[in-house]
């Protein structure tokens, strides 16, 4: 049986409140400032808006923010979708449901396009059905449709505060704007990303970026953006479905998406030698410069170039690929501030997973407060992660090993993505918000009595090996693949 967890001191409404047909708990006493208002920290607001959790968002940028091509969101991220249906419209509205292409690096299909692994027939239900899971989101769609949900439940989100240092004091945890103003709430949620200011107070040190060997050059547009494109043009009109081209080659691979929404590609390099790349949404370089960079680019899916060819100099992203080892921990002392998202773990692309875990985290956050309540605050944020830290570690590390396996140059490589691109059941049928309940307890009493207690959130029978990203780094350059998926069941059904 579930053991479902009924808080020490349940809340009982004096009222119904329903604001844009989302159903909000009865109010828990909670306050919490959110810091960024990427996709972990907006979620973590209309999530603990609906558990009854008083919120407000601080955001450094001046304004909402555009910036930025495409992220992968798998199903587990919008488990509690059903819940907003005015977002969930917009969700149907914007997603790319794509289809996976891989290519040879010259154009060619290497293999019939294929559906992400939740959307193939006879698989098990993914965690956000019966919604269609489109897999892919431009990620100023993804920002703007969990903005929206937050104007539509009056959420204050201020733009302009950047926030400098984090503290903790008479119970109560405090950011720390620039100008010298503190925020103080029973919770602050460091959802500020990498290099979080966070990480002084919780780790007592900015948490060391490892360099992984290679630079992302990515870049997305509007179709109305496109100019002169008759490539681009005809694979729009005659593709029934959007496309997510895979290609694959030796030490390097590049993704293009192709949408009636927008186009992109990411082109991942090895690092190249001036060291222009930076991890920032905005150090660029020019197209002339990318297409010099790209080993026998003229042997190169025309496509590919044209796209390259097709984006102001001002628009190519080049982003170091850098990467955290996971922290030992995302709290502070005394239970008062929080990471989410980024801030807490950062992932390379070939996880396709970051923003997933990121909204994961935040529903995990918000149920666990929930059960927590007001007097529990800094238990319930040691229960989450506890919930959350294994599951997306082992999600970082499937990141480095993903790329490792398609840079190698072998002939069956692109034969083989569907395997060497292992998810699982466990990965997408997993429901955060439903394992923080049927979890709390078990976990709780782990916490404060040492009784066993072991994660279910991972692929079933598989045993957690320490790794470093030192290591891992070494052994992708020393060309040793290492398939994860023989640990433990990575299944389907
Ligand atoms: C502008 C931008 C564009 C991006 N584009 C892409 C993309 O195209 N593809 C992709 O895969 N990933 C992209 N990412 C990263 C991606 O959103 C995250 O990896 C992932 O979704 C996890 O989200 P997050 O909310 O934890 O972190 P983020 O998305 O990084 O959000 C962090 C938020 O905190 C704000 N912030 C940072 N420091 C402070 C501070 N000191 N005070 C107040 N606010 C602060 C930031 O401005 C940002 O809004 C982008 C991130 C940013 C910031």
């Amino acid at each position: 049986m579930a053991a479902n967890v009924i808080p020490k001191e349940t809340v009982i409404p004096k009222e119904t409140v329903i604001i844009d047909n989302v159903l909000r708990y009865p109010p828990s006493g909670l306050k919490i400032v959110i810091v960024g208002s990427g996709p972990a920290g907006l979620l973590a607001a209309i999530e603990c808006w609906r558990k009854g959790h008083d919120v407000e968002v601080l955001e450094k940028s001046p304004t909402f923010s555009s910036i930025g091509d495409i992220v992968g969101i798998g199903p587990s991220a919008w488990s509690t979708l059903h819940n907003y249906p005015s977002m969930a419209k917009e969700y149907v509205e914007v997603g790319i449901d794509a289809l996976m292409t891989p290519c040879h690096l010259d154009g060619r299909y290497a293999m019939e396009p294929f559906e992400f692994e939740y959307n193939r027939e006879g698989v098990a239900e993914h965690a956000a059905y019966p919604f269609r899971a489109v897999g892919i989101n431009g990620r100023a769609d993804l920002t703007r449709i969990l903005l929206n949900q937050c104007e539509r439940l009056a959420i204050s989100v201020t733009y302009g505060v950047s926030i400098v240092d984090y503290a903790e004091e008479d119970g109560f945890g405090v950011a720390i704007s620039d100008d010298g103003k503190r925020y103080q709430a029973d919770l602050i949620v460091a959802a500020d990303g990498i290099a979080s200011k966070s990480c002084k107070l919780i780790l007592g040190e900015p948490v060391r970026p490892v360099g992984t060997g290679y630079t992302v050059y990515r870049a997305a547009m509007t179709l109305a953006e496109v100019r002169d494109s008759p490539l681009v043009k005809q694979n729009l009109a005659t593709c029934e479905r959007p496309e997510a081209r895979l290609y694959i080659g030796q030490n390097r691979h590049i993704v293009v998406v192709i949408d009636k929404r927008l186009v992109s590609f990411a082109i991942t390099l090895p690092n190249e030698t001036r060291g222009v790349a930076q991890e920032s949404w905005s150090s660029t370089i020019s197209a002339e410069e990318l297409l010099g960079m790209i080993p026998d680019v003229e042997h190169l899916d025309p496509l590919v170039v044209e796209l390259i060819n097709n984006f102001p100099n001002d628009r190519i992203v080049a982003w170091k690929l850098c990467m955290r080892n996971p922290q030992s921990k995302w709290s502070s002392e005394g239970g008062h501030v929080v990471q989410v998202g980024d801030s807490a773990h950062s992932f390379i692309p070939t996880s396709a997973n970051g923003a997933t875990m990121a909204l994961e985290d935040a529903i995990s956050l918000a149920e666990c407060l929930r059960l927590g309540g007001k007097k529990d605050v800094a238990l319930a944020v040691k229960v989450h992660q506890l919930l959350r830290h294994q599951r997306t570690t082992l999600i970082q590390r499937v990141g480095l090993l993903n790329r490792a396996a398609w840079h190698q140059n072998r002939a069956d490589n692109i034969l083989g993505v569907r395997k060497l691109m292992p998810q699982g059941k466990w990965m997408w049928g997993h429901k955060p918000e439903r394992y923080v309940i049927e979890n709390f307890r078990k976990a709780r009493e782990h916490i404060e009595t040492g009784a066993p207690f072991e994660n279910t959130n991972l692929p079933p029978g598989h045993k957690l090996e320490p790794w470093t990203l030192e290591e891992e780094v070494e052994k992708e350059k020393l060309g040793q693949v290492f398939d994860l998926s023989t640990n433990g069941d990575w299944g389907v059904c």
